[in-house]
This record gives C-alpha cells, sequence and structure tokens, in this order.
C-alpha cells in the first residue's frame, strides 16, 4: 500500500473539500430531534437555506442526495403524461431527464453538443410553438457539472416571459449554489435544487427545493403520488422547526456552519473568489494547449473546468497517473466523453495556494503521462492570481 503524507487533493466538482469548521460542528452526540433545541437549529437552516437561494418562500431540506431533490421537483409538480421541456446540456441533464422518463412524463429534449449551455434559442421556439401550452414545465442545469457550461436562468425566464408562457421554470443549482450568484426571487424560479456536498462545503446527505408560491398551488392541485417528498408535509411540520422524520441531524448541524462560514466570507467575495479561480486555471490551460470542454464564451462555469486531452489520450489514465504520484482526485469524464476530459474542481472550500498546487500537480502529471503540452501553465496561473484587480480584497461581510 502507497503511503500518503499530507492531505488528499479532492479536486473533483463535488463531493468538495470539507472544512475542519464544518467537521467539528458536526461532531455531536445524538439529539431529540422533536425537542426545543432542536427546532433552533432547524429554524437556522430554514432561514439560512432562503439566504442561500435569496428567496423568501419556503427552502424544503430532505435527507437526501441531489437526485433526491430533482425527484422532489417533478413529483410534487407533474403528473405522468405532462410535457416538459428539457435541454441536453450534459450527464446532469441526461440523469434528470431520466427521472422525469421513469414517472412517465412527455420529454422535449433539446439536443445539445456538451460543449455550450441550453440552446436558448430552441427554448424559445418551442415555447412559442406551444400555443395550447401542453409544456407544463421548463427544466434546465444552471451548472453543467459534467462539462462546466453554465445556463443561466434569468435567460430563461426572460424568454418565458416574452413569449407569454405559464410553464413552471424548474432549475438545477446543485453544483452552483453557494458559488455563483443565484436569485430564486429575483429571477422567477419556481423550483430550485440544490444539495450538500458541492458549493456548500458539506458531506453529501442533503437535497433542497426552493419552491415558488406558484409550484406551490401547483402541487396542492397536482393528485400525482408521493409520500417520502411531499412538499406540504414537510412544510407543516418546519413551521415548528422540525421535520415529519427523522432529519439528518449531524449535517444539519453542518449546514449551519457552513452558511456561517459563506456569510462571514461575504457571498459577494465568494462569488468573485471561484470566478477568479476559474480564470487562473483556464489562464494554465490555455498555455498548456489544453482546450476547454465549454466552447461558448461567457458561459465558462467558476467552480469547475473541463480540460479536453489531446486526440489519442486517455483522460483516466492521466487522472490515474496523477492520483498515484500526487494523491490528487481530478474528476472523470462522464458518459459520452468518458476518457477525453478530465475536471478540475475549483469550488467550495479552496484558496489561492490550493490552486496553485492542483495545477501543478496537473502539469507534472501532463509530464509523466506524456501528454503533450507546453509548460508554464502554472506561471501563468500565478500571474492572475497576483493581479489585484483580479483579486478583490475581501468587503466587510454582510451580515
Ligand atoms: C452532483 C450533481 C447532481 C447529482 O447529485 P447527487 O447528490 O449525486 O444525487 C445533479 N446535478 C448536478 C448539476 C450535480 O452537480
Amino acid at each position: 500500500m502507497t503511503v500518503h503524507t499530507g492531505r488528499h487533493f479532492l479536486q473533483i466538482p463535488g463531493p468538495t473539500n470539507i472544512p475542519d469548521r464544518v467537521l467539528r460542528a458536526m461532531d455531536m452526540p445524538g439529539l431529540d430531534h422533536r425537542g426545543s433545541e432542536f427546532a433552533e437549529i432547524g429554524f437556522a437552516v430554514l432561514s439560512g437555506m432562503q439566504r442561500m437561494f435569496k428567496t423568501r418562500q419556503p427552502v424544503i431540506i430532505y435527507p437526501s442526495s441531489g437526485t433526491g431533490a430533482w425527484e422532489a421537483a417533478i413529483v410534487n409538480t407533474l403528473q405522468p403524461g405532462d410535457r416538459v421541456l428539457m435541454c441536453e446540456t450534459g450527464q446532469f441533464a441526461v440523469l434528470w431527464r431520466g427521472i422525469a422518463d421513469k414517472f412517465k412524463l412527455d420529454v422535449d429534449f433539446v439536443p445539445g453538443d456538451w460543449r455550450h449551455g441550453a440552446d436558448l434559442e430552441q427554448i424559445e421556439a418551442r415555447l412559442s410553438a406551444d400555443k395550447a401550452h401542453k409544456i407544463k414545465a421548463v427544466c434546465v442545469v444552471h451548472n453543467e457539472t459534467s462539462t462546466g457550461c453554465v445556463t443561466r436562468p434569468l435567460d430563461v425566464r426572460q424568454i418565458m416571459d416574452r413569449v407569454r408562457h405559464p410553464a413552471l421554470l424548474m432549475v438545477d443549482t446543485i453544483s452552483g449554489l453557494g458559488s455563483m450568484e443565484y436569485e430564486h426571487d429575483a429571477w422567477g424560479i419556481d423550483v430550485s435544487v440544490a444539495g450538500s456536498q458541492k458549493g456548500l462545503m458539506l458531506p453529501p446527505g442533503l437535497g433542497f427545493n426552493a419552491v415558488s408560491d406558484k409550484a406551490l398551488a401547483v402541487a396542492k392541485a397536482n393528485p400525482g403520488l408521493r409520500s417520502y417528498w411531499e412538499w406540504q408535509d414537510v412544510m407543516a411540520f418546519n413551521k415548528a422547526g422540525t421535520f415529519p422524520y427523522t432529519p439528518a441531524i449531524n449535517l444539519l448541524f453542518g449546514l449551519r456552519e457552513a452558511i456561517r462560514m459563506l456569510e462571514e466570507e461575504g457571498m459577494e467575495n465568494v462569488f468573485a473568489r471561484h470566478k477568479r479561480h476559474s480564470e487562473a486555471t483556464r489562464a494554465a490551460m490555455k498555455v498548456w494547449g489544453l482546450e476547454t470542454q465549454c466552447q461558448e464564451q461567457g458561459a465558462h462555469s467558476p467552480v469547475l473546468t473541463g480540460a479536453r486531452m489531446p486526440e489519442g489520450h486517455d483522460s483516466d489514465h492521466f487522472r490515474k497517473v496523477v492520483l498515484e504520484n500526487f494523491d490528487m482526485s481530478l474528476g472523470t469524464g462522464l458518459n459520452k466523453v468518458k476518457g477525453k476530459l478530465f475536471r478540475i474542481g475549483h469550488i467550495g472550500h479552496f484558496n489561492d495556494l490550493m490552486l496553485m498546487a492542483t495545477l501543478s500537480g496537473i502539469e507534472m502529471g501532463l509530464d509523466l503521462a506524456k501528454v503533450p503540452h507546453r509548460t508554464g501553465g502554472v506561471v501563468a496561473a500565478m500571474d492572475v492570481l497576483k493581479r489585484r484587480d483580479a483579486a478583490p480584497m475581501p468587503k466587510a461581510a454582510v451580515a
């Protein structure tokens, strides 16, 4: 067995690195989840998550992975036969679509090449052609974690308003929330879906839905079958700071601490930090001569970068070399980009020197794996990090 010293570098775009403060906050004995002591933490995380989503409307917290929160969004608002518009931005869009198929929704899947955000022209064309308003929901992935391409939810909302389409707008921001600007209310989102193990810096195990009044009204009238995911039941208990079933108590302690950390840094600073690390990563890739998976100007993800391998080189072999030599995990290429790209996570609990170490490991790995490249990517990234205009000094944390 290889012995490693120091910390493992977990540079996949989720699960992400967990801050020691969050680990310590979760290191708690059991607690009566029906008692008043629990209600205090219940209220704290429910209001904290409203601030994360930027909403005054209800947030539902499930003991689940993000996939559960995807399913919850579907089963509360839709029933078999309902038409939904989804967009093939990458593997996570494909997986969400798979759930819709299992619930026998009638999915209109806008094709994509996995190198761009959602096809806004196609969304507009299909919504305007739908004069009878058969489409009940438009579902988009905010930050497509399999490619590193962003779709701006507000762009989709503006299209829906322009063509006056009454469908619900559902957004998967599982890998965006807590790292990228997100405004559930101001952007007119009906259901936002998130998870704990990406920008929120927690272990996996919490799923979230932020829900608009319109989505709630649709859910109330929806006779479709559901039990565990029923929003109304959870919301009724949440009034008292509790949950209808045993919540993931220790994760909620971690969540309260993670929200504190993000707010101490200030959300604007958190967002700027991610953009800056993404910019530095792309500067390194440019020197290496590696293409970004995302080919849309202005759509590069702040939280991860998909790096294409040169023809004839396998990204999983490269990842193995990096893992064996430097104890660093990079994200694999998923589904149809398997072997073709690796993903660099620069998300969550992360700083300049962690990025420099990550990029150094990649540059050394490219050498060891004999992947053609130019050296000096790390230096280019340092130049970006040294630029003060690219490095806003932290403002006072917002209360
Ligand atoms: C991670 C992720 C998911 C899946 O979440 P799980 O917790 O693995 O179920 C879905 N969508 C996006 C965009 C993700 O990044």
